[in-house]
């Protein structure tokens, strides 16, 4: 009787204490991902397996604040300082996949925040180019890379609107931070037959993930998906 009285106890204190892991609890945070992408990516329809296996290896909890770390892979975003987000994880791997990445391409990603989305693009290509408005977020995301031992991703801090001409085109670009229409410049820097996914729409309102190619210097676009992601601001000058 005092045995199941132990058990019972244990099992009760098991129920009502939310999961607390620490950084250096590898093994468990490996299971945690394994799960997530299992049950949140796989089991949604996701299929590409080279983007099942860079969500499987990427270390999600080390790009959010240590307060977080215990809820980096459940099935929603995250504060990440600065009063930004880090994407959910199944919205990561959705706009992954419709990349269509191959290995020697090159990326460019506006809208850094914590370098999660960068590092996922940097398993599948060959050099990833990211850029980050807000300074403080940059240099994280940055440091963060580098730990993680990162060497095809570079990090700009700068505005995204204008894109990176010096290392355009490129074969991809993903935007996470929504503009009200698709930055010009953007269009400019992605090669003939690039593809583009970016969430588009005003601010407050459901946003449009838009998903582009361009074919003959034009830009063709179809809605994939209702979305809501923080806007993507105008720089000062
Ligand atoms: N991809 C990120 C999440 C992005 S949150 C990740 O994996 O963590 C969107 C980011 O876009 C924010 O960090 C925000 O500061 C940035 N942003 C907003 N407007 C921008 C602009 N004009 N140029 C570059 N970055 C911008």
């Amino acid at each position: 009787m005092r045995k199941i009285q132990f058990f019972l106890f244990f099992f009760i204190i098991i129920l009502i204490c939310p999961p607390t892991l620490s950084a250096g609890d590898t093994d468990d945070f490996v299971s945690l991902r394994e799960s997530m992408v299992d049950r949140q990516i796989a089991a949604m329809g996701i299929e590409d397996p080279r983007v099942l296996e860079a969500m499987r290896k990427v270390p999600r909890h080390l790009f959010v604040p240590e307060r977080y770390r215990a809820l980096s892979y459940r099935d929603h975003p995250l504060p990440i300082g600065e009063d930004q987000t880090i994407s959910q994880p199944y919205i990561v791997a959705f706009m992954t996949e419709a990349l269509n990445l191959r290995p020697e391409d090159r990326v460019l990603e506006i809208g850094t925040g914590s370098g999660y989305q960068a590092a996922i693009l940097a398993e599948l290509v060959k050099e990833v180019y990211t850029i980050e408005i807000i300074e403080k977020l940059g240099k994280r995301a940055r440091q963060t890379l580098d730990t993680l031992g990162y060497k095809n991703i570079w990090v700009k801090i700068g505005d995204g609107y204008k894109g990176w001409p010096e290392n355009a085109p490129f074969d991809a670009i993903i935007v996470t931070c929504a503009p009200e229409q698709i930055p010009e410049a953007l269009v400019r820097q992605l090669d003939e037959g690039g593809r583009m996914i970016i969430p588009v729409g005003r601010q407050g309102t459901v946003q449009k993930l838009v998903r582009a190619v361009k074919k003959k210097g034009r830009i063709v676009a179809k809605d994939v998906m209702y979305v809501r992601f923080v806007p993507m601001v105008k720089g000062r000058d």
